[in-house]
């Protein structure tokens, strides 16, 4: 029907819909963090689907993370078409080479990878290379990225002088290290990430009959986040299409975040000269944020360098106005992590649900600090949010127990899961925190999934249970955990939540010390940084600490992507741990700037004295006083508070 159709398109503005409207046929949509690219995407298929272009079985829309794909099935499933697949690019290739493989090879799949290192320790060994974890990890990412960019080991050598790359070992050794490993790989017969792509373009290009019924399958093809394809990925996006060009993209070059493995947004920017008939559509208006969150967005991507052309769009904020973003900076990680978590509280205590907060960090072992301040806090937390729920290994002891369990012929259901969960670790109470809360956590959920599940259907049992689960775990699609999401900004990428803490916002951490002074490494820092700051529907915090243990030597400094946000010669706001554990003080009536009322006494230490440095004295105050009147209005920042943890944000 006509009319349910446009109904589908009243949700999206003019230049949303003509990219949603638009009929079958090459697409672009290029527009910034949070203007509705994946809504867009999303309506598209719908319109598709509705309009009878095609089925949903027809469409393949592929993205790059899990939590993306998951965000993606959720919207298609309240747009109502459920049948349209939403994967990561693994994700798809794997089940297509998992279809296409007894067929093409005979016999059944070969088995991921689990411990890629090992192998690569196997092959560095032979190359006379030191096996340190870290080397290890160096050449293993170099592999994964020679494989991304479909450069052999033979190749490689030629390649990386080519390129001036900066590579951890000789390259000669790097490839061969890359061959053995390849070889060890190949005699085990098992399949790396890279290779469920390399083997499923193969199998396309080289096998007319599969290609053909694959092709015959699969009609339309949607990107997400195209900015950080990779040429492997281009490559089986080619296979897919196989000459065709029912292709949806969108993306925003100033979220590549993958150019470290290959990734590369000129497939975006270019996509016109490849198809020169293609609707392309930008977008500008930012339905996600605050303005003060937009203002601070085009402001940290203005001052980025070298950007290419196509991709300088600035966003312009929709939604009313919301509170300005908070600055803190903090003596240690523990005290960070410590005011995050009062915070979050508060959030909490003020209606924000915990599956609305984020706390974002550059890298997972930072996870730490705050997985134990939260715990200390009461507070649930899941750690990169459900991502690969199916492959851990609680949920898979658990899975084969359940299944082992469902030959008994046992009754009623969430008693007997219960049961046999009990067996692989299930307590009746929550154990204190940290890994085995989490893994407590995921098999609750599979408990809460039983009891939903006993709740819906008739006569649920054992068998039903196991089958949903699978199902669910073909669709990745892992039950709701509620609490509060931590993950590493890469995760992050495509989502949103209404307030978002972007912690440990230091030098060496962010950017991460190894970008050195590499002007693209430091840049891909930079929009990192970026996407993490576009996270943020509403409340957004930027925090660092000075050390990183309590006690240790405050010799850290602020980000260099906070210059300009937060001025330098700013007596930044602080809040050192000293003064956090002494009771405060008696109240003062009258403000000593200006004379004014006081609503509250804030105990400071300011600036970085040696010598007083519990001391507020009047210079500094006349500083501040002067620096709120000049630089505030010249500089547009909020007008900065200096805190204590009472006041915090
Ligand atoms: P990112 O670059 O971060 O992936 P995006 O461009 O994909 O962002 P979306 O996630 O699609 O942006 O949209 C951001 C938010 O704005 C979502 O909550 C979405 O529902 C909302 N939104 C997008 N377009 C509209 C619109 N026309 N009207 C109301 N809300 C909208
Ligand atoms: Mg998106």
């Amino acid at each position: 029907s006509t009319k349910s159709i446009n109904r589908l398109l009243d949700g999206l503005d003019p230049e949303q819909r003509a990219a949603a409207s638009a009929p079958r046929g090459p697409v672009c949509v290029l527009a910034g963090a949070g203007t509705g690219k994946t809504r867009t995407i999303t309506h598209r298929i719908a319109h598709l689907v509705r309009s009878g272009h095609v089925s949903a079985g027809q469409v393949l829309a592929v993205t790059f993370t899990t939590r993306a794909a998951g965000e993606m099935r959720t919207r298609l499933r309240g747009l109502g078409v459920d049948a349209a697949q939403a994967l990561t690019f693994h994700a798809a290739a794997r089940r297509q080479l998992r279809y296409f493989w007894p067929r093409v090879v005979g016999d059944r799949p070969w088995d991921l990878l689990e411990n890629k290192l090992r192998y690569v320790g196997q092959a560095a060994n032979r190359a006379k290379l030191g096996t340190e974890v870290e080397v290890l990890r160096d050449l293993a990412s170099e592999i994964e990225w020679a494989k991304a960019s479909l450069i052999s080991p033979d190749d490689y050598p030629a390649v990386t002088a080519r390129a001036q790359r900066d590579i951890p070992a000789p390259a000669a050794q790097i490839a061969e290290v890359y061959r053995t490993y390849e070889e060890l790989k190949n005699a085990a017969q098992v399949l790396d990430f890279d290779d469920l792509l390399l083997h499923t373009t193969a199998v396309l290009e080289e096998h007319g009959t599969v290609a053909e019924e694959f092709r015959d399958r699969y009609r339309c093809f949607v990107v997400d986040e195209y900015q950080d394809v990779t040429p492997l990925q281009q490559r089986l996006l080619d296979a897919w299409l196989g000459g065709r060009d029912d292709l949806t993209v969108v993306g925003d070059a100033n979220q590549t975040i993958y150019s470290f493995g290959g990734a590369s947004p000129r497939p975006l920017l270019e996509f016109t000269r490849r198809y020169p008939d293609a609707t392309v559509v930008r977008l500008e208006r930012d339905y996600r944020s605050t303005p003060e969150v937009v203002a601070l967005a085009n402001r940290v991507i203005g001052a980025a360098r070298g950007r290419p052309a196509g991709s300088r769009l600035k966003l312009i904020g929709q939604r009313p106005p919301g509170p300005e973003p908070r600055f803190a900076e903090f003596d240690d990680e523990a005290v960070e992590a410590e005011a995050v978590a009062r915070r979050v509280r508060e959030l909490l205590d003020g209606g924000v649900s915990a599956s609305e907060i984020a706390i974002l960090y550059r890298v997972n072992a930072q996870s730490e600090a705050y997985e134990s301040a939260l715990t200390e806090a009461g507070i649930p937390y899941l750690v990169r949010g459900g991502e690969r729920f199916f492959n851990r290994t609680e949920v898979r002891q658990a899975m084969s127990a359940l299944r082992a369990a469902s030959g008994d012929g046992s009754s009623d259901l969430v008693t007997t899961v219960r049961s046999v969960l009990a067996r692989v670790g299930l307590t009746e109470s929550p154990p204190a925190g940290g890994a085995a809360k989490e893994r407590w956590d995921a098999l609750l959920a599979i408990v809460e999934l039983a009891e939903e599940l006993a709740a819906t259907v008739e006569d649920a049992d054992l068998p039903r249970f196991c089958a949903e689960l699978d199902q669910r775990a073909a669709a990745q699609h892992p039950p709701t955990v509620e609490g509060v999401t931590l993950a590493s900004l890469h995760a992050a990428k495509g989502l949103e939540w209404d307030a978002v803490f972007l912690v440990g916002l230091a030098e060496g951490t962010m950017p991460i010390l190894h970008a050195g002074d590499d002007e693209a490494a430091i840049e891909e820092e930079r929009r990192l940084f970026y996407v993490g700051v576009t996270r943020a529907r509403e409340h957004l915090w930027l925090s660092w600490a000075l050390a990183r243990t309590p006690g240790a030597r405050r010799n850290r400094r602020r980000s260099r992507f906070l210059y300009g946000l937060v001025p330098e010669d700013h007596p930044a706001a602080r809040v050192a741990r000293s003064q956090q554990q002494k009771p405060s003080t008696p109240a003062k009536t009258r403000c000593r700037v200006c004379g004014g009322p006081l609503l509250e006494t804030i105990e400071v230490k300011l600036g970085r004295c040696g010598r007083c440095p519990s001391t507020v004295d009047e210079a500094l105050l006349e500083r501040l006083k002067s620096w709120r009147a000049d630089r505030a209005r010249e500089l547009k920042v909020p007008a900065f508070v200096v805190f204590t943890d009472a006041t915090l944000m």
